[in-house]
């Protein structure tokens, strides 16, 4: 089983990387943000409450994502193994991550970190924010909250993953076929 954290700054690109990772390993893709969305559409209670804070760029509770992110993993019994996308995001997923994998019999097989300069990013998401129709990348000052939380409470689980071996830099800069290139390397190099 082969189980895989994306990680990295809003914009790094993760969700487009994604999407060619679970193509090329068969593997079912879980994004929280996507996930939340999906709920804010549908209009759930648990839409309403996410809304609120992702509106403004800042996190949703942990014990909320954690829920919803353990219930779409126990949904998917068959599958060969997972890309977490956007979680874990703080110290307290990433504990609650290893203990239910744990009980699950599974584990995480690598961290794989996507890196840009944040000014790229920015340009990203606002070019990104003009046809998603996604608010929170509409907004710089929207934008660089969404960076803050990650410096305070993400960018902490570098040194989580690092003290697992699990952690692996990859740079995001570049077309997303050459990005690409240099996830598959790293994953097929997974023992
Ligand atoms: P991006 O990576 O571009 O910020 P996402 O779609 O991953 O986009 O996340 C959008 C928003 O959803 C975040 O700013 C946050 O409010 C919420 N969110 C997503 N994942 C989590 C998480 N693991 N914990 C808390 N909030 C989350």
């Amino acid at each position: 089983m082969i189980n895989l954290i994306l990680f990295g700054k809003p914009g790094a690109g993760k969700g487009t990387q994604a999407a060619f990772l679970k193509k090329r390993y068969d593997l079912v893709h879980i994004s929280t943000g996507d996930l939340f969305r999906h709920h804010i559409q549908q209009k759930t209670a648990l839409g309403t409450l996410a809304q609120s804070y992702m509106d403004q760029g800042d996190l949703v509770p942990d014990q909320v994502t954690i829920n919803m992110l353990e219930q779409e993993v126990v949904q998917n019994p068959q599958a060969k193994g997972f890309i977490f996308d956007g979680f874990p995001r703080t110290t307290a997923q990433a504990q609650a991550l290893d203990e239910f994998l744990n009980v699950q019999g599974m584990a995480i097989s690598a961290t794989l970190a996507l890196e840009a300069a944040d000014d790229l990013l920015v340009d990203r998401l606002l070019k990104r924010g003009e046809t998603s129709g996604r608010t929170d990348d509409q907004d710089e000052a929207k934008i660089r909250n969404r960076f803050d939380e990650y410096n305070a409470k993400t960018a902490p689980l570098k040194a989580y993953y690092q003290a697992q071996n699990k952690f692996f830099i990859i740079d995001g800069v570049g077309a997303i076929e050459e990005i690409t290139a240099r996830l598959e390397e790293v994953v097929d190099q997974l023992g």
